[in-house]
């Protein structure tokens, strides 16, 4: 296991570190004849957030990132390695000793249609929190709530409105603002804008960025749109079949990507400059992600990969600093 470190910081610089996490399923189904095979979606990341620092998680769909960010702040219980959050070893706590830090480590979830109770109103949503916390008269919590609805661009009268009265956009404002009831210090925002059109995407993010510089917060922000991912995160990850093969600051990973995996990812990113997008050469990647139940036994991209040797499909790469960033492939060693 190889932790990945930003040289920048010290020790307690850190707000969360994953070490070695591994989240497995049993798969249970009628066509496994009692045998339940397990799907490794995260098998042995590690890497640490910087306080105040925005680290994006990027991958295809079905890498395990949504699965790393929750398992990251215990919505599922990991299967192996640790979680330090604040210096605090939180891997086995059970729920009832988490329910105290859930003040510090929030959630932002993908669909704002989903994640609202459509029977609540958003002055209840989004002071349940503080409810649960038995935090505050209810006189002020109705001020905090009609307070954190001016933070988030909604009006104090919305506070009697239910979710359906509300654009995508509104009720994703309305979940930030939620998240922020506690005056939490790490959000883990997963996939924030993906169900968002694309016109609101932008003022969306504008607002996560505003908000974390103002409150110092810290995110990991899980998402599969890397024009948004450079735009907002200071440094990223990139996920490939449950592991981490690349990580390093964004400047770095987008100006010159190491691993044969992220220069296919982001040689598809559009580029807005005709003529530098004519330049670019695109790398189409033949063949699907092998399934996470059966992942190749050396180098889980050697399926894929245009440089795969005899020793890929055999000896599993670790990460390893090269210049700067963290890359897991034999082409460095
Ligand atoms: Fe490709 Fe081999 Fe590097 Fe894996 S270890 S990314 S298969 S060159």
């Amino acid at each position: 296991m190889t932790s990945v470190q930003n040289p920048a910081a010290k020790e307690n610089d850190y707000i969360l570190e994953l070490k070695d996490l591994k989240k497995y399923f049993r798969i249970k189904s009628k066509k496994t004849f009692g045998e339940h095979p397990i799907l490794k979606a995260v098998d042995g990341v590690s890497f640490r957030i910087k306080r105040g620092e925005i680290f994006g998680l990027v991958g295809e769909s079905g890498c395990g990132k949504t699965t790393l960010g929750r398992t990251a702040v215990r919505l599922y219980d990991p299967t192996g390695g640790q979680i330090i959050f604040n210096g605090q070893d939180i891997t086995n706590l059970s729920h009832k000793e988490l329910i105290p830090l859930k003040q510090k480590m929030q959630i932002i979830f993908q669909d704002p249609y989903a994640s609202l109770n459509p029977r609540l109103t958003v002055g209840d949503i989004i002071a349940e929190p503080m409810v649960i916390h038995k935090m505050f008269t209810p006189a002020e919590r109705t001020e905090r709530v009609q307070e954190l609805l001016r933070v988030v661009g909604l009006k104090p009268d919305h506070i009697r409105r239910y979710p359906h009265e509300f654009s995508g956009g509104q009720r994703q404002r309305v979940g930030i603002a939620r998240a922020l009831a506690m005056g939490p210090e790490f959000i883990m925002c997963d996939e924030p804008i993906s169900a968002l059109d694309v016109s609101i995407q932008a003022q969306i993010i504008n607002m996560l960025e505003e908000l974390q510089q103002k409150r110092n917060l810290s995110y990991l922000f899980v998402a599969h749109d890397l024009s948004m991912v450079r735009h907002i995160c200071h440094r990223i990850g990139v996920m490939y079949l449950g592991n981490l093969v690349e990580c390093g600051s964004c400047r770095d990973v987008y100006k010159e990507p190491k691993h044969p995996y992220t220069q296919a990812l982001l040689s598809a990113v559009p580029i807005p400059d005709p003529d530098r997008a004519a330049a670019k050469e695109r790398i189409i990647l033949e063949g699907e992600i092998p399934s996470p139940v059966n992942p190749p036994a050396g180098c889980p991209f050697s399926t894929r990969c245009p440089h795969a040797t005899d020793r890929c499909k055999e000896e599993k790469p670790v990460l390893r600093d090269v210049d700067g960033t963290m890359v897991a492939c034999h082409l460095y060693d």
